[in-house]
């Protein structure tokens, strides 16, 4: 593009990679302020000569963002240049923020860049974005990453206890088909990543291995920092409970008890949808409850208990309530007859009896419940996996590199933001808001309202 007054020049230019010198010494003041201001307003300023006030030749040189105005007086012959903003290294400061506030947002150069095409505000190209995402912005992010990685593993190493970790793997795309899994580990004491790793598909036999390949990879690295982990929570993944039994037995690895749970909740209601079953429903929540109360009522995270206290279920909801075992005699609830009840009891023979008895007492649910997690879940890591989501979602394919960096961000975002204290109003009381959540199907909880994330 060319005006009468002056040449137009794209940021993509190659010859000059985007740097260009600048006309005087500039330091970027802190926090420095950008305004939008319109060609015509700007060129305003620059009509008279700055010395004798008579008229000048203007001349404008742009690269990205940037704007450089030369004005040469047509009488003085005096020349003066302006920049309209400071530069780093020589690249025109609002051109490498540009990039840098794209990515750190997690935003996308092309939808980003076209907000400020459609604008009519000059920008930087999508070329220059990248040359600068692998250029600086990468390099900046790595480094800031093992800064705070390395003062938190210090910190934590300092308590000279074992680490508590929950870990889970998360493909880069649904199904099995996805090119890349990340693998991520959360400290559960302090709720900050520890460490994640980056597996590519084509770097194991296939799409479903990258999970065990990154958590060995983060164990190994771990190990290098000497840096102990005595727990481990996962969801159920029998590749990964098979790795750490046969190759990490100090570790100890339970399950987190939501996945468990979800798994079974799933085949209960297949089960209350089949005809004669319909009791099955019903007890669906009393039967996720009871898995939850045999975790929380042994804190000692006994497995055999946990199985006894689980297997009593069959009885007890078949109205048998002791002689249930060694391990648990008998039920723990009060006497409950002539309580209101607002479901019928199992009655033995009977279909519903017969299908659901062997889904509660299946050997593989007993396994499961044996290493359910006593106290520690993995729901942090869930919350870690929405931040990555936010960075990088699964819809959009990125470079491994694209992907490593996000994955970087995401991190430092959750960890900065990872125990926000909780609001209050300007009277200085403590902020709650009610959530409808999708679980609870149109039920409400009260939830606690944090503070906005920096
Ligand atoms: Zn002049
Ligand atoms: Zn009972």
């Amino acid at each position: 593009m060319s005006t009468s007054t002056g040449t137009y020049q794209e940021s993509s230019d190659e010859t000059t990679d985007g740097t260009i010198e600048p006309c005087n010494d500039q330091h970027r003041p802190n926090g420095d302020t950008f305004y939008m201001v319109s060609e015509s307003s700007l060129l305003l300023l620059f009509v008279s000569c700055f010395y004798c006030g008579k008229s000048a030749v203007i001349k404008k040189v742009v690269f990205g963002s940037f704007l450089r105005i030369v004005q040469t007086c047509r009488h003085c012959r005096k020349k003066r240049v302006w920049d309209s903003q400071p530069y780093v290294c020589n690249i025109p400061l609002g051109n490498i923020l540009m990039s840098a506030a794209i990515l750190y947002s997690g935003a996308f150069p092309s939808k980003a860049l076209h907000i400020f095409k459609i604008l009519n505000v000059a920008a930087i190209t999508r070329r220059t974005f990248f040359r600068h995402q692998s250029k600086y912005l990468q390099p900046a992010i790595d480094n800031v990453w093992k800064q705070n990685q390395k003062s938190l593993l210090m910190s934590l190493k300092k308590k000279g206890k074992p680490l508590v970790l929950a870990g889970d793997g998360r493909s880069d795309s649904p199904g099995h088909s996805a090119k890349y899994g990340s693998y991520s580990v959360l400290e559960l004491n302090c709720n900050k990543i520890v460490d994640f790793k980056l597996v590519q598909s084509n770097e194991v036999a296939s799409s479903n291995h990258m999970e065990k390949e990154g958590l060995i990879r983060v164990l190994e690295f771990l190990k290098k920092k000497g840096i102990k982990v005595g727990t481990l929570v996962t969801d159920r993944h029998q590749q990964i409970a098979k790795f750490i039994r046969e190759q990490n037995p100090d570790i100890k690895h339970y399950f987190d008890i939501w996945h468990v749970v979800k798994g079974l909740r799933k085949k209960l209601k297949a089960l209350a949808k089949t005809k004669d079953c319909e009791l099955v429903g019903k007890w669906e929540q009393s039967i996720t409850n009871h898995m939850y109360w045999c975790v929380a009522s042994t804190p000692d995270c006994k497995g055999d208990v946990m199985v006894a206290k689980w297997l009593s279920l069959d009885n007890h909801i078949h109205n048998k309530h002791s002689g249930h075992g060694q391990l648990f005699r008998k039920c723990s609830h009060r006497r409950l007859v002539g309580r209101k009840r607002n479901k019928k009891w199992f009655k033995r023979h009977t279909k519903a009896s017969e299908k659901l008895s062997p889904l509660l007492t299946n050997p593989r649910v007993c396994k499961d419940v044996a290493k359910l997690s006593p106290m520690y879940q993995t729901s942090s890591l869930e919350a870690f996996h929405s931040v990555v989501i936010h960075f990088a979602p699964k819809s959009t394919a990125f470079s491994y590199q694209g992907m490593h960096c996000r994955l970087q961000v995401a991190a430092l975002h959750f960890n900065e933001n990872a125990n926000r204290k909780q609001a209050v109003t300007k009277r200085g009381e403590e902020r709650y808001d009610i959530v409808f959540p999708k679980y609870k199907k149109g039920g409400y909880i009260v939830r606690k309202v944090v503070e906005n994330p920096t």
